[in-house]
């Protein structure tokens, strides 16, 4: 297993304190990580600022080849990579190697195409004399900082754009799931000029805070959460430095009287379900109309129900362990208090599994009402709300009350009144008669507190860019 840091082009042993770094389908330790020490953090930022000019001078084609060829090297390895990913987040291997690792692969390759097509506006007098024209060059070293959820897939969406972009980048994974982006290190060794990327493991505390304030920082990128993104904030306003945020969600799903309830039960099955629900654009927060609303919670919980729960090799799999005992606890807690209230009924799951490892069953919380925490509040977990609503002023409202801007999503077989809703939802994405898809050529990215920034998309190439303009005297 590799183990190291990658800093300067070389991968050295951290010389911070040794992490555990667990199996939560079993709980077992799997891995002793030592993190980067306050030295390492700042050699990993000096050696990506050392690297930046000639990184950022070398032309689009020449870093799409090396992008490219991340990605091939990516896919050839991908069952390992899968196998590593699946192990250190619990997530079913199937998921990982069929879903995860070609959307993975996929990302570099766009960013490899994106770098040599980023267009600016037109060149133009607009003073007699003199010629206007837009460039849009990288920022500078950029601190990327990823979550515990989807590991790889969040390395990927932070380095292929910045480096497509020009910039160099110093990467920290999560303390909890920092594995693949281990084992990415290596590849990124043999693959980049030195200090081009650098990936450097530890806690927040210890890591991230001292990166995201080393002075020759220019950018800071954060996947996680709201009050960690409050954090950076704050510290990164101490240098001016850009920031790009996408923090938590709370997705709304309206179902309306006429959509086709085979297809909602069985995309909230999937969607609400997926990766234990650890995912930030879950279909958790369910709106349904009153013609609808009793089937639809029959048929959910019955599907949720049938959800099969498991270890990550298990046969038929579909769903894993959430990542630790802290944040199951947590889920628990969220199920407790609704299920304590007298209009709450819970009507599958509501309880842990059996055994060492972190599981929780796949839960549907049904009458929940506007008003209650777990309408209101990420969970993060298996765990999927449903509230009667009476029209659709209620339905939009509703789904607009909230704190969270990421994703939403209608179901309705009318299409005039699906576009009409998705225009009036404060969201950054709102899916019709589905939910969760992504695609590397769309944006993704928040409104309010779920942060702002895009990943994926030439949006994204945008945001990892300064607009600059340069005038000459004719
Ligand atoms: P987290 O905020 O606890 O940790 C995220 C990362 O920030 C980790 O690498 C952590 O070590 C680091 N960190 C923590 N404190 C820091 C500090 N003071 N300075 C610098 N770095 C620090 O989040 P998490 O628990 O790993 O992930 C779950 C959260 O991420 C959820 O809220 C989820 O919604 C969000 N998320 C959002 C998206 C999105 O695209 N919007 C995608 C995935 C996850």
């Amino acid at each position: 297993m590799q183990k190291k840091l990658l800093v300067n082009g070389r991968l050295v042993a951290g010389q911070g304190e040794v992490e555990d770094v667990l199996n939560p389908a079993t709980g077992k330790v799997i891995a002793r990580i030592a993190e980067a020490s306050g030295e390492q953090v700042d050699a990993a930022v000096r050696a990506a600022e050392a690297a930046f000019a000639g990184w950022a001078a070398t032309p689009p084609k020449d870093r799409a080849t090396v992008l490219f060829r991340l990605a091939d090297r990516i896919e050839q390895d991908g069952p390992a990579f899968a196998q590593l990913e699946s192990l250190n987040c619990g997530k079913p291997l199937a998921a990982a190697l069929n879903d995860e690792i070609p959307a993975i692969a996929d990302v570099f390759r766009f960013f490899a195409g994106a770098a040599r097509t980023m267009h600016g506006a037109v060149a133009g007098e607009y003073l007699a004399g003199f010629t206007s024209m837009i460039r849009r060059d990288p920022v500078g070293v950029v601190a990327s900082i990823a979550p515990w959820n989807y590991p790889l897939m969040m390395a990927a969406w932070k380095l292929a754009p910045a480096l497509a972009a020009g910039n160099t980048v110093v990467l920290k994974p999560s303390e909890q799931t920092p594995l693949t982006t281990l084992k990415l290190a290596g590849l990124l060794a043999e693959l980049f000029p030195a200090g081009v990327v650098n990936v450097v493991t530890g806690r927040g505390e210890t890591v991230g805070a001292p990166l995201v304030a080393h002075p020759r920082v220019r950018m800071v990128s954060l996947t996680g959460d709201v009050s960690t993104g409050e954090k950076i904030l704050k510290a990164a306003s101490k240098g001016i430095k850009r920031t790009h945020l996408e923090l938590g969600g709370k997705a709304p799903v309206i179902v309306f009287d006429d959509a086709d309830l085979e297809a909602v039960v069985s995309g909230v099955r999937t969607f609400g379900f997926y990766n234990a629900g650890q995912d930030c654009t879950a279909a958790c927060r369910l709106y349904a109309g009153p013609k609808v609303y009793d089937r639809l919670v029959s048929d959910l919980s019955s599907a949720a129900s049938s959800i099969k729960v498991g270890r990550q090799e298990e046969a038929g799999v579909e769903m894993g362990p959430l990542i630790t005992a802290a944040h199951r606890a947590r889920v628990a807690g969220f199920v407790e208090r609704a299920g304590a209230l007298r209009h709450v009924e819970i009507t599958a799951g509501g309880k842990a599994g059996q055994g060492s490892g972190f599981f929780y069953e796949p839960t549907v919380v049904a009458g929940a009402r506007q008003a209650d925490e777990i309408v209101r509040r990420e969970v993060f977990g298996p765990v999927v709300s449903v509230t009667r609503f009476k029209d659709v002023e209620q339905a939009i409202g509703w789904a607009n009350d909230s704190e969270y801007g990421l994703a939403s999503s209608v179901w309705t077989a009318d299409v005039g009144r699906a576009m009409q809703v998705a225009a009036r939802l404060q969201y950054g994405c709102t899916w019709i008669n589905t939910h969760f898809m992504l695609v590397s050529e769309m944006p993704h990215g928040g409104l309010k507190r779920s942060g702002y920034g895009k990943d994926l998309s030439s949006y994204a190439l945008e945001d990892y860019s300064a607009v600059r303009h340069v005038m000459v005297k004719l």
